[in-house]
């Protein structure tokens, strides 16, 4: 071998979606790193990825419509470093709340509520809750307690992870119609499952990223089309450009460790054809969701001789069920973004109405001759096993449930339907320990990437995933090629400080 020529670090990054990307990305940026990445689907961009089609064949189709929060500042980094901020994204509009008895809530845009006032007050003042009366929405007051004491410390995370959210809520005297309205709503479309069921730190966390760090907090810029056509495939050729390998539909199924079984050596993969590759590695990022973590604890025996990675084994999913209707006609839809609740017990819901986020000269709705709307359902296990025409019949009946007598008018002429079976985390009570951290505390070189990483930059959601693989990136090359922490590969930009009533309250 040349001596001359300088041995580059191997990387294999397991997971296509934000995380692993991430990280793939900012290594990309150093040309001593020699990455791959390994993605069992056949298109990159995770649970969130597109390349379905609809029933018909005809349409293309994604898994949900994504959303970018004020918080996001990582992620618009990045859409300005890859120029495509103005296009991928909608501009800011109101949202809206609906149950079966109609219109519940209107979220307005926060950034052009005036005054501009502290956080929480700005919330109360400006969010109409049209059901709740002042005297129920004053019984969160005492949640303010909790919201002051979590600071995303792991002190923080275990004295609230073992208690449910709605527990906490209980237990502080929330009333249960606000709960029951206002925040088991919250919970469901934003950790995926019923508040009974999720952390009281993960919640408590969720919502300061979301909704209450600032008055803008909430404010959303949803994805301008198909998210792998704006955002995934500009990304995916900036990285195939510096030399990154991809390999989809090719899917992680065991490791080689060296003979003191302090490191991975070699990746085991299977491939679509009933192939088998191992690829050599000098580090190796874990970049996929807890149902994946799980399936390698019980099934690669190399990694669960360590205690790390056996606890990954109590790791969960919960089901997510991502619909799109295309109708015969236009239907009136009062807000483009709307959370809903109510529809069926234990499950969120969320609608879209896409040709009004995506624009009308979309390919998303091409040729579609009226409305198309996003119907998704979250922790919608029971949902899940009806058959593809018995969840469009039940999509259309809660579609007209909420626009009422324009929608009743209409058929649906097309239909796309996206199970993913414990697909997203759920961060049920006590998770937290079980939770991988940036790097493994068993296996040299060896790191975790993804919304289900411990951290404590305080972001969620696509944010969280995409923070964890810079993290990575720069741990990964702080310790194998000694690279100054001061001067990282990508700087990672905080969630803005809290407020100075908020900090004194801490
Ligand atoms: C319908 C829906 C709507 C959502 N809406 C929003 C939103 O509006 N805003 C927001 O911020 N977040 C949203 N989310 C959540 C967000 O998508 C996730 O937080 C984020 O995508 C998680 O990324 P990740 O990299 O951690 O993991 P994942 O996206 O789960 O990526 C893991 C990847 O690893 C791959 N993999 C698993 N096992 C193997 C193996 N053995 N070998 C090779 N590859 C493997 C998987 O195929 C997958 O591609 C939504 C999620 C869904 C499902």
């Amino acid at each position: 071998e040349d001596q001359n020529v300088p041995q580059r670090t191997k990387v294999v990054v397991i997971g296509a979606g934000w995380g692993g990307l991430s990280t793939a990305h900012a290594l990309s940026k150093d040309d001593r790193y020699d990455v791959t990445v390994v993605e069992a689907a056949p298109k990159v961009g995770g649970v969130v990825r597109d390349g379905y089609t609809t029933i018909s064949g005809q349409r293309p189709a994604e898994a949900g419509q994504h959303g970018f929060w004020n918080n996001y500042h990582n992620i618009y980094s990045l859409f300005d470093e890859l120029g495509i901020r103005d296009t991928a994204l909608t501009d800011y509009a109101p949202q809206g709340q609906y149950s079966p008895r109609g219109l519940e809530a209107v979220w307005p845009v926060y950034r052009e509520q005036f005054p501009a006032l502290p956080t929480g007050l700005a919330q109360a003042a400006y969010t109409k809750f049209l059901q709740l009366s002042p005297l129920e929405r004053a019984t969160a007051l005492p949640l303010v307690l909790a919201f002051s004491e979590f600071d995303n410390s792991p002190q923080a995370w275990q004295r609230y992870d073992n208690v449910s959210f709605r527990d906490l809520c209980m237990r502080l005297g929330v009333s249960k119609k606000m709960y029951n309205e206002a925040f088991e709503p919250m919970i469901l479309t934003g950790l995926f499952a019923p508040g009974s069921e999720c952390s009281a730190a993960a919640a408590l966390g969720m919502a300061y990223f979301f909704v209450l760090q600032s008055q803008n907090a909430f404010d959303v810029q949803w994805c301008r089309g198909n998210i792998g056509d704006q955002v995934f495939t500009p990304w995916v050729e900036v990285m195939q450009g510096r030399g990154v390998h991809l390999r989809t539909e090719t899917r992680v199924s065991g490791f080689t460790l060296n003979e003191s079984q302090t490191k991975i050596v070699g990746v085991q993969c299977q491939t679509a054809n009933g192939g088998s590759v191992e690829l050599a590695a000098d580090a190796v990022v874990f970049g996929v969701g807890a149902e994946a973590l799980q399936a390698f604890a019980k099934f690669c025996p190399e990694l669960s001789q360590f205690d790390e990675f056996r606890r990954f084994a109590n790791l969960r999913g919960t089901s997510v069920l991502a619909t799109r209707v295309f109708l015969d006609r236009n239907v009136t839809v009062p807000y483009s973004a709307n959370a809903c609740w109510g529809f069926d017990e234990n499950v969120g819901m969320t609608m879209f109405d896409i040709r009004a986020l995506h624009g009308s000269d979309n390919p998303t709705v091409m040729g579609a001759p009226g409305s198309v709307l996003e119907v998704d359902y979250y922790h919608a296990s029971p949902l899940l096993v009806m058959d593809d025409s018995a969840i469009v019949e039940k999509v259309k009946k809660d579609v007209d449930t909420l626009l009422g007598p324009t929608a009743k008018q209409a058929t649906v002429v097309d239909a796309a339907v996206v199970r993913l079976p414990n697909g997203v985390n759920w961060y049920y009570p006590g998770s937290y320990r079980d939770m991988p951290q940036l790097t493994s505390q068993s296996l040299r070189d060896c790191y975790f990437a993804g919304d289900i990483v411990r951290t404590q930059h305080g972001s969620w959601s696509q944010e969280k995933a995409y923070v964890t693989g810079l993290q990575v990136a720069n741990l990964l090359r702080r310790d194998i090629t000694g690279g100054n922490t001061n001067n990282p590969l990508t700087k990672i930009l905080p969630v803005a400080s809290d407020e100075p009533h908020v900090a004194l309250g801490k």
